[in-house]
C-alpha cells in the first residue's frame, strides 16, 4: 500500500493578543496560586481556578463529613429525588456542559455529548432508581447452622475521596460522585490540574439540584493536592489515572488503612477473525482507536488480524482514517479533536518515532502539529509492520494510533493479546458467537466486548475495571456501588440450639462433636434431615 497522509489538520483560529503576557505552562500553578486552563485546540484562555492549600483540603473533608451525617439519614427516595433533578439539569444544560468539556479537554462536540454528558444523565437515572435494590440486605443462607440467619448490610462509608483524570473530565468523576451520593456518602473531588473547571460546574449543578451544601466538595491542584486528600481523613479513595500514580495512591491509602479502587491504564487489544464483518470491524476499530484522539483508557491500542483478511481490513481502516476531519474541536462536523496535553503529544511522538526507527510502516497519518499560539493535534495514524519489541505495542500510547499485526492461529492471537502487563478491555470481532464466547474466556481483561469497542463504560449496570496492572476493584454496576459502602455482616438467631462446642470441654463432648459435626460436613441438608429422622 502506498505511503500517504490522512485528512488535513485545519489550522486553529489565531488568538489575538495585544500584549504577550508571560503565560504559565499548561497545568502549572501561577504566581498568584491559580491553575490556568487553555483550550487544547486553540490555546485560548478558558479560565482559572484557585489551588487549594493542605489546610483547605482537610477542611473540605471535615465539611463533607459534617454534611454526610444528615445525608446518610435520608431515605433512598429522598436521595433519588435530588439526583433525579440533577439528571434533568444535565439534560437541560447538555449543550453548555458539552461546550465546557470541549474547551477544557479538546475532544469533539459529538464526543463530549455522546461519551460524557448523556452517559452521566443515564447513569444518574439508573443508580437513582436502582441503588435501593442493589444495596438492600442480602441474605446469606447458612448450610451448616440452620438455627441462625446471616445478612450482608451495606452502610455508607462516610466521605469518599475521588481523584480523576483529564481524558473524561465530566463522565468519570460525575459517575463516581453520583454513585457515592446514592450510597449515602459525602464526596471530596480532586479533578486533574488540566481540567478543573468542569468539576466546579459539576458541583454547582449538584447543589442546584438540591444536594446539601458542603456534601460535595471540590479541591483543586496538582498531584500534591491529591496526595493530601488521601491523608485528609477520607474513608475511601476512588482513583482513575495512570498506573504509575495508581501505585503511589495504593501505598498512600494503605498507610491510612483505607480502601481504594484503582482504575488505571490499558493497552487494549482487538482480535479480528477471518469470518468477521470487515466493514463493521473497520468502523468500530477506527472509532475505538481515534475517538477522543485516542485518549481513552479502553482505546483500541493494538489490532491483531488474521493474515488471510489483513490486506482488506487494513485498506478499509486506512480509507476511513483518511476521511476523518480533524480540527476545531467545537465544530459539530469535526471527527477528531485536539490532544489535551503537551505531555501526551510527546509520548505519542516518542512511540511513533520508536516504531518508525524499528521498521514500522505508517500507512496514513503520522503527522504531529503543535502550533506556537496553542493548539496541538496528532493525525489519525495507521501502522503495519509493528512488533512487540516496539513501545507502540507495549506501553500505553494514549493517542490516535492504530497499529496492526497479523496472526495465523487462534492460539497465537490469544497469546499476543495477553502478552501485556495491562488488562483493561479486549475486543473480539467474529460472526461466530460461540467462538467469541470461547475466546473471551481466554482473554485476560476486565471487560471483553464482541464486535464492539469502548462503549460499556456507558452501560452503568456493567462493572468497569481492569485486571493485572490495569487496576483494582470496579466502578459501575452492583459491585462498584457496593464497594462504595462498608459491608457489614449481621448474624441473627432463629432458634436456640444446644451446641457441644461450649464450656466445659470434655472427652465426651469431643467424641460427640467429632461424630456429629464430622458426619454433617459434606452432606446435604436433605440427607441430614433424613439421617435425623432415621429414613
Ligand atoms: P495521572 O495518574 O497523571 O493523574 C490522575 C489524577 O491523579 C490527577 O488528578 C492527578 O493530578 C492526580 N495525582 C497525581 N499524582 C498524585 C499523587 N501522588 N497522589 C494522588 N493523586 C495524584 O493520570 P492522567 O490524568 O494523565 O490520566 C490518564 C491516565 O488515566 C491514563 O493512563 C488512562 O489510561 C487512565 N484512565 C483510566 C481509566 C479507567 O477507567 N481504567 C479511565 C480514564 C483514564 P494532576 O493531574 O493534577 O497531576
Amino acid at each position: 500500500m502506498a505511503e500517504s497522509v490522512g485528512g488535513a489538520i485545519q489550522a486553529p483560529v489565531p488568538v489575538p493578543r495585544a500584549v504577550e503576557p508571560a503565560r504559565p505552562a499548561q497545568g502549572a500553578v501561577t504566581a498568584h496560586g491559580t491553575l490556568a486552563v487553555y483550550e487544547p485546540g486553540s490555546g485560548k484562555l478558558v479560565g482559572e481556578v484557585r489551588v487549594s492549600t493542605a489546610a483547605q483540603v482537610r477542611e473540605a473533608t471535615a465539611a463533607a463529613r459534617g454534611a454526610q451525617k444528615g445525608w446518610a439519614q435520608k431515605s433512598f427516595g429522598e436521595r433519588r429525588q435530588v439526583l433525579g433533578r440533577f439528571q434533568q439539569l444535565v439534560l437541560d444544560r447538555a449543550d453548555d456542559i458539552a461546550e465546557l468539556i470541549v474547551r477544557e479537554n479538546g475532544k469533539t462536540r459529538n464526543e463530549a455529548l455522546f461519551m460524557e454528558v448523556l452517559p452521566v444523565a443515564d447513569l444518574t437515572h439508573y443508580f437513582a432508581r436502582k441503588a435501593e435494590r442493589l444495596l438492600r440486605d442480602e441474605r446469606v443462607p447458612l448450610h451448616m447452622f440452620p438455627h441462625k440467619k446471616s445478612y450482608l448490610r451495606f452502610y455508607p462509608r462516610g466521605v469518599i475521596g475521588i481523584i480523576s483524570p483529564w481524558n473524561y473530565p465530566f463522565s468519570i468523576p460525575a459517575g463516581d460522585v453520583v454513585m457515592a451520593l446514592m450510597a449515602g456518602n459525602g464526596v471530596v473531588l480532586k479533578p486533574s490540574e488540566f481540567t478543573p473547571l468542569i468539576a466546579e460546574r459539576l458541583r454547582a449543578l449538584l447543589e442546584e439540584a438540591g444536594v446539601p451544601r458542603g456534601l460535595v466538595q471540590v479541591v483543586q491542584g496538582k498531584g500534591d493536592v491529591g496526595a493530601e486528600l488521601i491523608r485528609s481523613g477520607v474513608n475511601m479513595i476512588v482513583f482513575t489515572g495512570s498506573v504509575a500514580t495508581g501505585r503511589k495512591v495504593n501505598v498512600a491509602a494503605a498507610e491510612q488503612m483505607i480502601p481504594c479502587v484503582l482504575e488505571l491504564g490499558g493497552k487494549d487489544p482487538a482480535i479480528v477473525f477471518p469470518d468477521a464483518d470487515l466493514d463493521t470491524a473497520a468502523l468500530k476499530l477506527s472509532w475505538g482507536a481515534f475517538a477522543n484522539s485516542g485518549q481513552t483508557c479502553a482505546s483500541v491500542e493494538r489490532v491483531y488480524v488474521h493474515e488471510s483478511i489483513a490486506p482488506q481490513l487494513t485498506e478499509k481502516i486506512v480509507k476511513l482514517a483518511q476521511g476523518l476531519r480533524q480540527g476545531e474541536p467545537n465544530s459539530y462536523d469535526t471527527d477528531v479533536g485536539a490532544m489535551t496535553t503537551q505531555m501526551q503529544v510527546d509520548i505519542v511522538k516518542r512511540h511513533l518515532d520508536d516504531a518508525r526507527a524499528k521498521g514500522a510502516r505508517v500507512l496514513t497519518g503520522g503527522e504531529v502539529k503543535v502550533y506556537p499560539d496553542g493548539g496541538r493535534f496528532v493525525q489519525p495514524t495507521v501502522l503495519t509492520g509493528v512488533t512487540h519489541e516496539m513501545a507502540i505495542m507495549r506501553d500505553e500510547t494514549f493517542g490516535p494510533m492504530l497499529p496492526i499485526m497479523t496472526f495465523r492461529s487462534d492460539d497465537e492471537a490469544v497469546r499476543l493479546a495477553n502478552d501485556s502487563p495491562y488488562g483493561l478491555s479486549a475486543y473480539v470481532f467474529t460472526r461466530d458467537r460461540n467462538k467469541a464466547d470461547r475466546i473471551a474466556n481466554q482473554l485476560l481483561a476486565g471487560t471483553v466486548m464482541h464486535n464492539d469497542a469502548l462503549y460499556t463504560h456507558a452501560a452503568p449496570e456493567t462493572p468497569w475495571g481492569g485486571v493485572k496492572a490495569s487496576g483494582l476493584g470496579r466502578v459501575h454496576g452492583k459491585h462498584g456501588l457496593r464497594d462504595l459502602c462498608e459491608m457489614r455482616h449481621v448474624n441473627l438467631e432463629r432458634f436456640d440450639f444446644p451446641a457441644f462446642w461450649f464450656y466445659p470441654y470434655s472427652a465426651k463432648a469431643y467424641r460427640l462433636g467429632r461424630r456429629v459435626y464430622g458426619t454433617l460436613i459434606g452432606t446435604t441438608l436433605g440427607a441430614r434431615l433424613r439421617a435425623l429422622l432415621g429414613r
